[in-house]
């Protein structure tokens, strides 16, 4: 099931000198080389890309929606086989990768309409003038999308590319390549024009330092830590090419006395579960009220214990392992630090098994401020749950970090959700659900979690630029 493993440079399918392995997390085998792309392969994509830009930004909204539209179609008739690549590459339970298949293609399926409501605006002037306002695609996007979401992460920047009217250069995570090779498929067999979409893989760095500068660039979309995407809009100022950049959460779940406690605590757990806690709006900082407190962690502790963990291909499994190599000893070392500090470890804390990238659910309570987790995204399934003795003081909790994705909340009282939509400094606010974001509502951050949206009506403006027209019907 698991593809080839190609570049896409061109509207072909090309393999280069260097591959590296890409390796199964749950089993630690190999089960494809990933070829990396040389300077020359760059060169070809951009060439390609401006070629693609040419034909694309003068098609038809309506042509570009309907090869969106059938692109998508082709991804959700083959959903299964994209999964099961998924999967393998990743780690997480088929039917969460299958899910991601479908949320993938809705992701299309909103931008493919939102190719046709770019409209522009006519000012009011004086007789004899006419002002009007004109959306136009950027232009050439470059663009880098990470592991966690192998298929809908990529998704969401090639649909905001390709409804807008702009070329893009993919270059998707190396870890996860297969989604994205899949997305390829379904726009080749759409009838994309060769060019329009390049998917390129290989060392993050030297691709983004030599695609950033490039004078056909004229966007930068970036998902990933805050670090690697403050790096990029630095590269990107010096050319004065914007940049779209989704980053790092540290999302808090203010949890108030008023709430219906088991089920506000095991949706908690469920939640902080899903995708190994790999998600960037994952509920991570639960300040629950004090007179609700114990009732509240033993909930969540009893559920996140229960957590079925394992190879994702096996029926029941609710967790899988982490991506890669990397995440098992900085979680580690982010709950020793907790540990130290005097954090109650209250269950898991360590790696789960001796094969695969697993870590076992771990939930830390009364963690003191200077424990680094308190400030650094763990991006694992690592919940951290602390009493609060007031809304106000949850707040502020809340938003002592530099981070501010996504944030949650359970109460039904009117008075505290008006002060956390007015104080609570995040992109997207759920209350009562721990669902963050569809097709159709903006998402992105404030503070460094980053800059610009994805998805909602907002979305698509990111990849497009505005001119303003004067016509006056006479020379004044
Ligand atoms: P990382 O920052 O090294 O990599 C994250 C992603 O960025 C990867 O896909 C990687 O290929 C890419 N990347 C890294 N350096 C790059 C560069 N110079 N140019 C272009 N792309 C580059 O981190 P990691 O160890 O892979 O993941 C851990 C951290 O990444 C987490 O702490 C989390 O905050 C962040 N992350 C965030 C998201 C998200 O959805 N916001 C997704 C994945 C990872």
């Amino acid at each position: 099931m698991y593809p080839d493993l190609k570049l896409f440079v061109a509207g072909e399918w090309r393999k280069t000198a260097s591959d590296l392995p890409v390796v199964n997390p749950a089993t630690e085998k190999e089960i494809g080389r990933l070829p990396h792309a040389s300077k020359n392969d760059l060169d070809d994509a951009l060439d390609a890309a401006e070629s693609g830009l040419r034909i694309w930004s003068r098609t038809a909204p309506r042509d570009r929606s309907d090869i969106i539209l059938r692109a998508a179609k082709l991804m959700r008739e083959r959903q299964e086989e994209i999964a099961q690549s998924i999967t393998a590459e990743h780690g997480k339970p088929l039917q969460q990768a299958r899910m991601e298949v479908i949320r993938g293609a809705e992701f299309f399926e909103w931008d493919a309409g939102e190719a046709l409501r770019t409209y522009g605006r006519v000012i009011p002037a004086a007789p004899g003038n006419k002002i009007t306002v004109h959306h136009h695609p950027v232009g050439v996007v470059a663009a880098f999308s990470p592991w966690n979401f192998p298929m809908s992460q990529p998704a969401r920047k090639i649909a905001g590319a390709l409804a807008s009217g702009c070329s893009i250069i993919l270059k998707a995570a190396e870890e996860t390549p297969a989604g994205a090779i899949h997305i390829a498929r379904a726009f080749q067999d759409a009838g994309l024009p060769p060019g329009v979409f390049n998917l390129v893989f290989g060392t993050p760095s030297e691709i983004s330092e030599y695609l950033i500068p490039q004078d056909a660039v004229r966007l930068v979309a970036f998902t990933g830590s805050t670090n690697v995407g403050r790096h990029l809009t630095t590269l990107a100022s010096e050319h004065m090419t914007p940049v779209l950049m989704e980053l790092g959460g540290h999302a808090p779940v203010i949890v108030c006395e008023d709430t219906n406690v088991d089920r506000a605590a095991i949706s908690g757990a469920e939640r902080k579960m899903r995708n190994a806690g790999q998600v960037c709006t994952s509920p991570t900082r639960f300040f629950v009220h004090e007179s609700i407190f114990e009732d509240y962690a033993n909930a969540f502790v009893k559920r996140a214990a229960e957590t079925v963990v394992g190879d994702g291909t096996i029926v029941n499994v609710e967790m899988g392992p982490l991506a890669n190599d990397r995440r098992v000893p900085a979680l580690l070392q982010l709950v020793e630090d907790a540990r130290d500090k005097g954090a109650d470890v209250r269950t898991g804390g360590g790696p789960h098994g001796n094969r695969g990238y697993f870590f076992q659910p771990t939930v830390l309570t009364n963690v003191p401020n200077e424990a680094k987790i308190m400030q650094e995204e763990p991006f694992g399934p690592i919940a951290i749950i602390n009493p609060v003795t007031s809304l106000d003081e949850a707040i502020q909790k809340a938003n002592s970090v530099p981070f501010g994705l996504a944030g949650y909340a359970f109460t039904n009282r009117a008075d505290y959700i008006d002060q956390m939509i007015d104080e609570v400094e995040v992109g997207n606010l759920s209350i009562n659900t721990l669902e963050a974001s569809l097709p159709e509502t903006p998402f992105g951050g404030v503070k460094s979690s980053g800059y610009g949206r994805e998805g909602g009506s907002e979305g698509i403006e990111n990849y497009m630029t505005i001119k303003n027209v004067w016509h006056s019907s006479e020379i004044i």
